[in-house]
């Protein structure tokens, strides 16, 4: 390990044992973030970790990457990709980053085959609440290694990961399958999962009859056209998905760059990205998404978020439920919030990190985007958020934690191990750090600052909240 990395790990765990002595509370602020919960610390009651954004090493030959914990996505490709490999689960958006997806939830389109992110991950560097900095590996404090993914920071401070790679290739070649209700698109993604050859599958639910499975390939041969999507001209993705099943009936192929591929939501944050256009009264088109490009990636879309308070007026919700229970899930949505698009992403069952979302009594799960538009009355989107998450304790399923929990605190316990979880606290002296429901339960309602957040967003000055 570098001196340079060892001095950061030694600073940060000379202030947790600090805080430790004089019993602080505390929090970790790792400067960015893709959760929509909005971000606030109060001045010394916080260790900042932000400066640990670096890559260790790269061992080609063992397919193992070093890294600490802020390298967000993007960095981590370009990286690997240097040396023809790649992370086998590359979260969507290229800013989240190593440490958020472990602690926090991170799963996308090839998690059918390798699971969230955590299940990529062969060891961790972690301090604990008192200061001590452990190695954690399936033979080294697994009950740490196996208990921290999930936990928000809630059980010690990720440092360093070891991650495994996986070679690359130049393109995805996909393939589309046309569905028409929700039952169908179960069928195929089940269907298309049993097959291990292919590397990616997700899927867009349109309407409740009108759908796509998406099935991805890693070939150094392009099928079909190459379409790219990280250009200011280029369509966003939902959007060409959208207007291509219009003009095919059953599915058709084509071929995308691997890293426009494993991008291709950042632009328009899936589909989000559209509700700034109709809360500030803009036009919704080509030319005006070309002319505002610059704003609508993830990382600006996030820092508008973060500024705004705006995540109160949108039900923004990722649930994961056993596959058993999916068109049930589905028909909810659809008769209760009349959401769409929807999107579609099978994982694997994690049996072993019991805090990890996908952690679920069944063989087989797929997870479901919520992402509506405005509601701006309070009680209303409150209302709404508790019947998602009711329906989901009633289907056996559980939610991501980007986003805030609106669960009694009852309620939030009987989807996880509580005995276990204050076990691990205890053993591992990280009982002045919150607990993970007292970190993503909404306090109440924060002030909206729309236009401040704009401004403040286009210059490039917002900032997390220190107060
Ligand atoms: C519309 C929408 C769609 C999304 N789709 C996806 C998707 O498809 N796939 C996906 O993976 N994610 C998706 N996300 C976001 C996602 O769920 C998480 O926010 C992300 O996985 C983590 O992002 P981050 O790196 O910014 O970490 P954060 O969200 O900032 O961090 C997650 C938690 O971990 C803690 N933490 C971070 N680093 C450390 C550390 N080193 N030590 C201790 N604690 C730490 C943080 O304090 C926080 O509690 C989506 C979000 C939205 C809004």
């Amino acid at each position: 390990m570098d001196d340079i990395h060892a001095a950061k790990v030694a600073r940060i765990s000379a202030q947790i044992a600090a805080f430790s002595k004089s019993k602080t509370p505390f929090r970790v602020f790792h400067g960015s973030t893709n959760s929509t919960r909005v971000l606030q610390f109060k001045k010394n009651e916080f260790v900042d970790i932000s400066d640990l954004h670096s890559i260790l090493a790269i061992d080609v030959k063992k397919r193992l990457a070093h890294v600490e914990p802020n390298v967000s996505m993007d960095k981590l490709v370009r990286a690997t990709l240097r040396r023809g490999l790649i992370p086998p689960v590359v979260m969507e958006f290229p800013g989240i980053t190593v440490g958020g997806a472990i602690q926090g939830n991170g799963g996308e389109s090839s998690s059918f085959k390798w699971g969230a992110f955590n299940q990529t991950v062969t060891s961790h560097e972690i301090i604990t609440g008192n200061g001590e900095v452990l190695q954690t590996a399936t033979d080294k404090h697994p009950d740490l290694f196996y208990g921290v993914p999930g936990t928000a920071g809630t059980l010690g401070i990720l440092t360093v990961a070891e991650l495994q790679l996986i070679p690359a290739k130049k393109y995805v070649v996909l393939e589309y399958v046309v569905v028409h209700n929700f039952s169908e698109a179960k069928k195929v993604i089940e269907s298309l999962s049993r097959n291990k050859t292919n590397d990616f599958i997700d899927g867009i639910m349109f309407s409740k009859d009108r759908g796509v499975i998406i099935k991805g390939v890693l070939s150094n041969r392009a099928v079909g056209t190459i379409v790219k999507f990280h250009r200011a001209r280029d369509q966003w993705y939902y959007l060409h998905v959208e207007s291509s099943v219009l003009t095919h009936v059953k599915g058709w192929k084509e071929t995308v760059p691997l890293e426009d591929y494993l991008f291709r939501y950042d632009r328009g944050a899936f589909w989000v990205g559209r509700f700034a256009f109709s809360m500030f009264k803009v036009p919704y088109n080509r030319v005006t998404r070309f002319i505002l490009n610059p704003l609508l990636n993830t990382r600006k879309l996030y820092q508008a978020l973060q500024e705004s308070g705006q995540s109160q007026q949108h039900i923004v919700q990722d649930l994961v439920l056993p596959a058993k229970n999916f068109v049930k899930f589905c028909q909810f949505v659809d008769q209760e919030l009349h959401t769409y698009p929807l999107w579609l992403c099978p994982m694997l069952v994690d049996t072993k990190a019991t805090f990890q979302l996908n952690n679920l009594k069944t063989t087989s799960i797929i997870n479901v985007g919520v992402w509506g538009a405005g509601i701006t009355n309070y009680g209303e989107f409150v209302e709404k958020n508790r019947a998602i998450e009711q329906r989901v304790l009633q289907l056996e399923g559980k939610k991501w934690s980007y986003a805030y929990s609106y669960f009694t605190e009852q309620e939030f316990w009987s989807m996880y191990d509580k005995k276990a979880y204050e076990r691990l606290r205890k053993a591992y002296h990280s009982t002045n750090l919150p607990t993970i429901h007292d970190k993503i339960t909404i306090k109440g309602q924060l002030p909206i600052q729309k236009k401040k957040a704009l401004i403040k967003t286009i210059f490039g000055i917002s900032k997390l909240k220190i107060n």
